[in-house]
């Protein structure tokens, strides 16, 4: 299938400022240089611990953030090449939905002007057709039409995620970055945002990058997985294989730490060492070697290439 994203070593650095001056004295390398494609219809995932860069990647391709280096291909359109105006055209087919959409809601605005906001404001609706278009999305993520005239506060966790979920598809969008959607919400709840993002995929085509920490639940909803580690992308496969045959120490020790409901299946667990350095400064050579329990002395000195290791399975490990 052909690709509808394509990230070509982009990398999103932060200034950090100090002194009575506020000088530039370093960066925070939150993103580090990573490539990878989506294509149409699929879902990528994009896993790690904290402090990555996962939502950083999420909000530099859809342009919330500029880029400091590489490139992001939109259907083809270097997006962040586009002057304010031609991105602002662009703007609803890329869209983003938050782990707590609670703190992006309005108190004071009812939830039908919440979710048809952005429409009238792209001037894609008439005023006269805005109530019948939010009752649809509102339907479409299984919240019936009483509810538009609703404030934020009178509804529970699992709903405010589903109106997050119909601002962002109101916009009929092609591509939506999911950051940690279901990451705040109790696991039964967890389970239906996540049928109803795979039920709304299969509906309307759309493709998705899945920020997440959790393993299981990217387990459930991926085609294809890229953990991340210190702004780097370390491994990418499809579900299956990442899962079924983890390459770098990382995966590993990442997917040891999740339980796997047949007893009689044993993984061993690996725990690691140390804390996450600081992306600031970071280490040399592989920034995994102060953690890894395979670490080599060609680890600490060379950069270990990000390579096809066959069939679409990329690691980036000088062991593999
Ligand atoms: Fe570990 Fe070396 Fe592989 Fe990095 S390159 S993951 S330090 S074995
Ligand atoms: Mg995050």
């Amino acid at each position: 299938s052909e690709p509808l994203i394509e990230v070509k070593n982009l990398k999103k650095y932060f200034p950090i400022r100090g002194g009575v001056l506020q000088r530039t004295i370093g960066y925070v390398k939150a993103v580090d240089g990573v490539s990878f494609t989506i294509n149409k219809g699929e879902t990528l995932s994009l896993v790690g611990e904290s402090g990555c860069g996962k939502s950083t990647v999420g909000r530099t391709i859809i342009r919330l953030y500029d880029k400091t280096d590489g490139d992001v291909l939109f259907k083809g359109i270097p997006i962040h090449s586009l002057k304010k105006s031609e991105l602002r055209k662009l703007r609803p087919k890329m869209q983003m939905v938050f782990q707590d959409p609670f703190s992006s809601l309005n108190p004071r605005l009812r939830i039908g002007d919440a979710v048809g906001e952005a429409l009238l404001d792209h001037g894609l609706v008439s005023k006269n057709e805005l109530r019948d278009r939010v009752i649809e999305a509102l339907e479409m993520c299984g919240l019936a039409s009483y509810h538009i005239d609703r404030y934020p506060h009178e509804f529970s966790g699992g709903q405010r995620q589903r109106i997050g979920i119909a601002r962002a598809l109101i916009l009929d969008p092609e591509f939506i970055v999911l950051d940690e959607p279901v990451s705040s919400l109790d696991v039964s709840i967890q389970a239906q945002i996540i049928n109803l993002l795979m039920d709304l995929q299969q509906q309307k085509g759309l493709t998705y990058l899945f920020i997440s920490h959790d393993l299981s639940v990217v387990e459930h909803i991926s085609t294809r997985v890229a953990v991340m580690y210190l702004g780097n992308i370390v491994e990418m496969a499809s579900r299956d294989e990442l899962f079924d045959h983890p390459l770098h120490p990382y995966t590993q020790a990442l997917l040891s730490a999740v339980p796997i409901p047949d007893p009689d299946l044993k993984r061993e667990r690996i725990i690691l060492e140390g804390d996450i350095p600081s992306p600031a400064n970071p280490p040399k050579g592989c920034k995994f070697h102060t953690r890894c329990p395979f670490a080599k002395d060609i680890c600490k000195e060379q950069v270990p290439e990000f390579r096809d290791v066959g069939g679409g399975h990329y690691v980036a490990c000088h062991l593999v």
